[in-house]
């Protein structure tokens, strides 16, 4: 079709799937659906030292995770390699490259002396214009060349428009004529990667800041090949709060994509939140569904400054930047809670608290249990974690909350058993009587509200937190909650 948007994500696999690239990627397959276009994915896998396919294969699952699907690929650059040397050799039939004979040994020698005087090193274009005859010679004596790329000479300079950086200007005089093709044949990375683009249709070339140092070189590549660049856009870095970029080396397993699905986060709440770094629409909205966020996304909402991953490594109270976390709790609280138990169910399956009632006689508990604690949680794992009492008579007490609502106030221990006495009496066990008994309970022994409140709350969710006490107490279940009040004992040792 023509005037289609075409776009890409184009990962090296030399590692798991980063946040700063997903983010990419995610821009990408917006832009492609904001505009009815094609996303396509592109592993760039001709580093044979670094990539791997097991780097590949993790990106594959992590895009799929979060359901950044592409519509084409996953195209491997390495099938390419043939079509990029032939490009190559069509710039130099063309006169838009040239073989360099200069051995390494030389070159290196000409860059050291330019380090001793202090001065940039740039090819000095020695084989810019050997003839023909030269050329011969040099080859019939087996002397092994380079392919450079012949950078126009004189005033001129490449200007471009990033989408986001604006007008950007590089003086042709201040770009080395750069090589193509090594003395193997073996084509480089800014020419593969320029010529898959062409190969590819791509109309926009959205990726990582750090690419915009190679656009001059590459759009020198599409003019010679009297090809019209495509559209740039480049995306700011993402930087810790000491303004470093993330790295797994600086950060650890938090920059991985496949971190947040370990940790509980729902895959939408992540896009979203990867969405916020370095983009936002003009009033801050902070939660969109997927059809909001493609209609309100554009890349000129982009900014230009870095963006801020704000995770403080070694702080206990957040496991990843509180603003990712905020976003997976809006989330987790708010879908309707069928939806929620999609998620769920592997998850209790896995810790063995999944009961196949769950999904029929007992549904409806499940459902209204679910909805009652999910209110604090900020991810799925607190369900199975901290929701363990629950769902199972096997859960931990959370130390705390033992030291500070139980152990401090040894009386409980005589008194809970009389009150678990009390609640088995209760006619029905519904909030209201639930409520009244304990009140009643707690007027007549003329306890501390307080004291017998949380006392109850750790006794019977091991928590210190959580839903109304009465709320509580009446999902957990009669049997359970008489259980644990008679056992409160047990605690102390
Ligand atoms: N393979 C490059 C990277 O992972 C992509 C550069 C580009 O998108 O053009 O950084």
């Amino acid at each position: 079709m023509e005037n289609e948007i075409r776009v890409r994500f184009a990962p090296s696999p030399t590692g798991y799937l980063h946040i700063g690239g997903a983010r990419t990627a995610v821009y990408n397959w917006l832009f492609a659906k904001k505009h009815n276009g094609k996303f396509i994915l592109r592993i760039e896998d001709t580093d044979t030292e670094r990539s791997t396919e097991a780097s590949t294969e993790g990106i594959l699952d992590g895009l799929r995770w979060l359901g950044i699907l592409w519509d084409e690929g996953p195209n491997l650059q390495s099938n390419n390699i043939e079509k990029h040397k032939k490009i190559a050799l069509k710039l130099l039939s063309t006169g838009h490259a040239y073989k360099c004979f200069c051995t390494k040994e030389g070159l290196d020698a000409r860059r050291e002396l330019a380090k001793e005087e202090k001065r940039a090193y740039k090819y000095e274009k020695t084989c810019t214009n050997l003839t023909e005859d030269e050329i011969k010679e040099k080859e019939s004596k087996g002397m092994p060349f380079v392919v450079r790329f012949k950078v126009p000479e004189g005033e001129g300079s490449v200007i471009f428009k990033d989408v986001v950086y604006g007008i950007n200007e590089k003086k042709y005089e201040d770009i080395e004529d750069f090589v193509i093709l090594r003395s193997d044949g073996s084509p480089l990375y800014l020419l593969s990667n320029a010529v898959d683009d062409i190969n590819d249709r791509i109309t926009h070339v959205i990726r990582g800041q750090d690419g915009l140092a190679n656009t001059p070189r590459q759009i020198l590549i599409y003019e010679a090949l009297g090809i019209t660049p495509p559209v740039f856009a480049h995306m700011p870095l993402t930087l810790d709060t000491k303004k470093e970029k993330i790295s797994k080396r600086k950060h650890g397993e938090v920059v991985a994509v496949q971190f947040y699905r370990e940790k509980g986060f729902i895959p939408w709440a992540l896009v979203n939140f990867l969405v916020l770094l370095g983009w936002h629409t003009s009033d801050d909205r902070e939660i969109f569904t997927r059809e909001e966020l493609i209609d309100a996304f554009t890349l000129e909402g982009v900014s230009k400054s870095n963006s801020i991953f704000n995770y403080k490594p070694g702080d206990p109270k957040f496991f990843t930047d509180p603003k990712a976390l905020s976003i997976n709790a809006t989330y987790l609280r708010s879908m309707p809670v069928e939806e929620l138990n999609v998620y769920l169910k592997p998850l209790f399956m896995n810790a063995g608290l999944w009961r196949d009632e769950y999904e029929s006689v007992k549904k409806n508990w499940f459902n209204k249990t679910i909805d009652l604690i999910r209110s604090r949680y900020h991810t799925l794992n607190d369900f199975v974690n901290l929701g363990r009492a629950y769902f199972s008579d096997e859960f931990p007490v959370d130390e705390a909350a033992s030291k500070k609502n139980i152990l401090k106030h040894p009386h409980l221990k005589d008194i809970f058993p009389l009150l678990a006495e009390r609640l088995g009496e209760c006619p029905a066990w519904e909030i209201s009587d639930i409520e009244a008994t304990i009140r009643q309970f707690i007027e007549e022994k003329a306890e501390n509200p307080g004291t017998v409140i949380n006392g109850i709350r750790t006794v019977v969710s091991g928590q210190s937190v959580g839903p109304g006490l009465f709320e509580l107490i009446e999902v957990i279940g009669k049997e359970r909650v008489i259980e644990r009040l008679k056992n409160t004992l047990v605690l102390y040792k």
